[in-house]
């Protein structure tokens, strides 16, 4: 039986990983943070995390280390690059990467440090800046059932539904099926408020009849609000949504799957980042469909 995680190296202070990693030292757990903007450590810093220059020194301070970085390749230089996890991470310790990723790339990495006896966990989350916050996300995992079991507290520290859902690369496969959800939902949002914002509706009362009943969803109650004010400040990034959506459509090309709606959907945050909306929160994917309209759900 190995001992119980108590040190934490925590790769990745973005929007998600600043509050995740909070949640983790008001757990109590010792955390180490590194980011590769070192100035953005300094919030947890403050509030008594020890800082690491490299994730190879947050790695050997530590019997678990998290990372949550953008993308796949970003995942595969902090944990197997030259100054990557992999290096200094002792044998029997166990990472745990939150990003989200390619299931496959995911794989990969588990065997090279299974090779070297460190466990690997992909964790990818759902629930936002806000469920990061309030340490209310939903964790998803992959991975062997001895190391998830270790790892069950720092998730319950972040999270409310953690369920591990098989082997490795599992977690990331299930995510991606949740981003086919998400951004499918997200534009039927953009759709109904534009109806409801020409018609004529109160968009206040619409709100309150919408989410009361059969049609409401995360995405009509935590960001409609924020279309119909015009506010497009990221809680999650069109550019990041993009990277999964990249990553569905090559899932289900693999497997031969159609699925015309998902693809509908990344067209139009597409449109929105090829006027440079990257960096607008997903919300701002109604620019697309203002655009189509002639028409603007705020200001108008
Ligand atoms: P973010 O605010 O853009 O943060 C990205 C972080 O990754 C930054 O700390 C960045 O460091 C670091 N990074 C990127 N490339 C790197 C590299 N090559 N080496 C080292 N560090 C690197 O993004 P986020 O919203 O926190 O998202 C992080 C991950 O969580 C993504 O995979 C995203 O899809 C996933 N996610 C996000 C949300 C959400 O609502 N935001 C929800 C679920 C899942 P610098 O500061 O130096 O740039």
């Amino acid at each position: 039986m190995s001992d119980p995680i108590k040190k934490v190296g925590f790769v990745g202070m973005g929007i998600m990983g600043v509050p995740m990693a909070r949640n983790l030292m008001k757990a109590g757990f010792e955390v180490t943070v590194y980011n590769r903007t070192a100035s953005k450590c300094k919030e947890l810093v403050d509030e008594g995390a020890g800082q690491a220059a490299t994730p190879a020194e947050a790695a050997a301070k530590s019997d678990a280390t998290i990372t949550i970085v953008s993308d796949t390749p970003d995942v595969e230089e902090v944990i197997l690059g030259e100054k990557g996890i992999i290096q200094s991470a002792r044998k029997g310790s166990i990472v745990i990467d939150m990003s989200t990723i390619s299931p496959k790339a995911t794989k990969k990495m588990a065997s090279a440090l299974k090779e070297e006896g460190i466990g690997m966990l992909d964790a990818p989350v759902s629930g936002g800046d806000i469920g990061a916050i309030n340490g209310t996300l939903t964790i998803m995992v992959g991975g062997e059932t001895s190391d998830y079991e270790r790892a069950v507290p720092l998730f319950e520290a972040m999270g409310k539904t953690v369920t591990h859902v098989g082997p490795s690369g599992s977690g990331q496969s299930t995510k991606l099926c949740n981003q086919c959800l998400v951004a499918i939902n997200l534009v039927a949002v953009c759709e109904a408020l534009l109806l409801a914002k020409k018609s004529g509706l109160d968009l206040q009362k619409s709100f309150r009849v919408l989410t009361g009943g059969a049609a409401n969803s995360f995405q009509l109650e935590k960001l409609g609000p924020r279309i119909a004010e015009g506010d497009h400040v990221p809680g999650f990034m069109i550019k990041l949504l993009q990277k999964d959506l990249r990553l569905v459509v090559e899932a289900a090309a693999e497997g031969e799957l159609p699925i015309p709606a998902t693809v509908f959907a990344q067209q139009m945050f597409s449109a929105v980042a090829a006027e440079g909306g990257g960096e607008l929160g997903t919300q701002g994917v109604i620019r697309a469909f203002e655009k189509l309209a002639n028409f603007r759900i705020h200001g108008e």
